[in-house]
């Protein structure tokens, strides 16, 4: 196919406006396109040569390109410099400059489409040192060969400026047009799309085998699915109503969002917006190695960012370390990650977006091997509104957003690119900032693993409550202790270590250690929040409930100068809480935290 025939449906579409008229564009161009090159005739429309998620980008600066045009050309660089500044569009200055130039252009052999995209694919692919030369040496060897009109074109293309207006999903309803037989076969088209997130992909499929081909479309492994995505209600009961009545509660990981592709040992982690980001998580590559036991699959989990110390998560934010391209392996150790895995897409050859929920964490659950650092996501299967809410506050403790409950029964397939009702997320809608320190007694510590292997992991903490005379559990606390520290604490604590939970200590946390309460320690935290778990001020905000610190650490102050009676008290801890609510919310809500 000539060049200039595509350029000539470029002229035309670019005159209109009308998304109608445009997909009518669309379909006739599409109709005069080989099967074969038309995976690359949709990339170039939409200015691309390579679907997004490969990453690949042309990347010509204006100026470099102006340089090809000076060259394929031979004007001068004032003239070219007065009509960048006169046009402002390096095309439209390609244009004006190629029609000048003083060579014969008459027997110029005519570019085909391939020529023009084998030409650009070189210019993506050229890298390293030396490559913006020869970046220009192509492009002005492509110039050279092209008439005015291709040249403009050409000239958008690789500096990112394409912008005919058409979008792929203009590009999706012509091809169910040309392909489908009509806009009903749209949905099939769609599905395809969503399944490969590659248009130009599709389009082939199409053109080669019809709609057949789309109906029976088969994912690929290496080409990311669309995500499945959730809506929000504000309450376990609004949710439990519009699912269904029974659902499978998640735990919602603040961490960021991964699709692994795995095929043998070839691993690759596409994000969110499918970005191909595996060069910054080899370690996660490593762990998909070690523990998922397929040989091809298609999985996603949240990875979210763990302290090295405790293993305790880390806000969401903790992540931004990993986005540096230098020192990731320092960045590895220092800001290491969890990651959490919550479906199944594809495995050894077989489709499961189609199949049940229940399927597909079955098969999850078959091919993962959980380890210290890899899991699945923490769920329950529930039909009670007061079970999703005390696992809601849990998750919350834990370093969670909240929950995201999912549809159970055959309809709840996992539906790629979409946001319906089968996931919907429980989320706080306000967050309640400590300000701070407290003052905490120690009641019970838990064994540390690896570099802690020997010493304490993390301590269980209490507040005082004065009327019953007793301590509260309100946290466990991991993080903020030094080599020293970790060195110090168990010689501390070993004249207080009781083979029990002492009888004035209240918590619903099962230590490894028990203590009398003696130690005091300044801790700070993020927040307070309710908790299921903790009995500081038990069933005073909320019935079944008490408070709790979250994401707390040690200052580094010992308060040897506090008898366990001086330390922060629950009716303080309590008073805490209700100020930093006051602050937020014009009315208190009355210990309401899912609202
Ligand atoms: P948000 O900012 O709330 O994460 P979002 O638009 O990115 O919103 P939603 O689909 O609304 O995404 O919410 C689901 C998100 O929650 C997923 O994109 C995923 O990153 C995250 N997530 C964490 N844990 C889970 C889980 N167990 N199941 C599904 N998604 C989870």
């Amino acid at each position: 196919m000539l060049f200039s025939k595509l350029v000539g449906f470029y002229e035309r579409i670019e005159a209109i406006t009308g998304r109608i008229e445009m997909t009518n564009l669309l379909v006739q161009l599409l109709k005069e396109t080989p099967p074969e090159i038309i995976d690359k005739v949709v990339y170039l429309t939409l200015g691309e040569i390579y679907p997004p998620f490969i990453g690949l980008e042309l990347g010509v600066a204006d100026r470099l390109a102006l340089r090809a045009v000076k060259l394929a050309s031979g004007m001068s660089e004032r003239e070219i410099d007065r009509a960048y500044k006169e046009l402002g569009d390096v095309g439209l200055v390609g244009e004006r400059m190629l029609a000048k130039r003083s060579q014969a252009t008459l027997f110029m052999e005519q570019l085909t489409v391939e020529d023009v995209y084998s030409a650009l694919e070189k210019i993506a692919k050229a890298s390293g040192e030396g490559s913006m030369e020869t970046k220009v040496q192509i492009l002005s060897g492509l110039l050279a060969s092209a008439q005015p009109k291709e040249a403009k074109y050409i000239l958008r293309i690789v500096t990112g400026k394409m912008r005919l207006g058409i979008a792929d999903m203009t590009i999706l309803d012509a091809l169910a047009i040309v392909f489908g037989g009509g806009k009903e076969a749209r949905d099939l088209f769609e599905r395809a799309y969503n399944l490969s997130s590659d248009i130009g992909y599709v389009a082939k499929v199409a053109a080669q085998e019809g709609l057949e081909g789309i109906k029976k479309f088969k994912i690929t492994v290496g080409k990311p699915i669309r995500p499945m995505l959730a809506e929000r209600l504000s309450s376990a009961e609004e949710i439990l109503q519009k699912i269904g009545g029974k659902c499978i509660a998640e735990y919602k990981y603040d961490g960021e969002r991964m699709q692994i592709h795995k095929r043998g040992d070839e691993v690759l982690i596409f994000s969110r917006r499918l970005e191909n980001i595996t060069s910054q998580y080899p370690d996660v590559v490593e762990l998909v190695k070690q523990h998922v036991k397929a040989g091809e699959a298609i999985l996603e989990c949240e990875c979210v960012a763990v302290d090295p110390e405790t293993g305790d998560m880390l806000p969401f934010q903790e992540l931004m370390h990993r986005k540096r391209k230098h020192d990731i392996h320092k960045a590895i150790e220092q800001y290491p990650v969890n990651v959490y895995f919550f479906e199944a897409l594809y495995v050894d050859g077989k489709d499961l977006t189609l199949e049940p929920l229940e399927i597909r964490r079955k098969t999850l659950e078959s091919i993962i091997e959980e380890g210290e650092r890899v899991k699945l996501s923490k769920a329950i299967i529930t039909e009670d509104p007061n079970e999703i809410e005390k696992f809601f506050h849990e998750a919350i403790e834990e370093g969670c957003e909240g929950l995201v409950v999912k549809a159970l029964g055959k309809e709840a397939i996992y539906r790629a690119g979409a946001r319906g009702w089968l996931w919907i997320k429980l989320k706080r809608s306000y967050k309640s900032e400590m300000m701070d320190t407290v003052d905490l007694v120690v009641v019970g510590a838990f064994h540390g693993r690896g570099k802690r292997s020997g010493t304490y992991g993390a301590l269980l903490m209490a507040a005082y409550d004065k009327r019953k005379d007793v301590f509260q559990s309100v946290c466990k606390v991991g993080s903020g202790f030094t080599d020293e520290d970790l060195q110090k604490l168990p010689e501390l604590l070993e004249p207080y270590k009781i083979p029990h939970r002492h009888a004035r200590v209240e918590t619903g946390m099962e230590a490894d250690i028990w203590f009398e309460p003696k130690i005091v320690l300044e801790i700070i935290g993020d927040e307070i929040t309710i908790s299921p778990i903790h009995r500081a001020a038990w069933s005073m905000i909320k019935e079944g409930y008490g408070l709790a610190i979250r994401f707390p650490r040690f200052t580094g102050r010992y308060r040897f100068d506090k008898a366990p009676e001086d330390a922060t008290t629950t009716d303080e801890i309590l008073e805490m809480y209700r100020r930093q609510l006051k602050k937020l919310t014009p009315t208190p809500p009355g210990g309401q935290e899912v609202t």
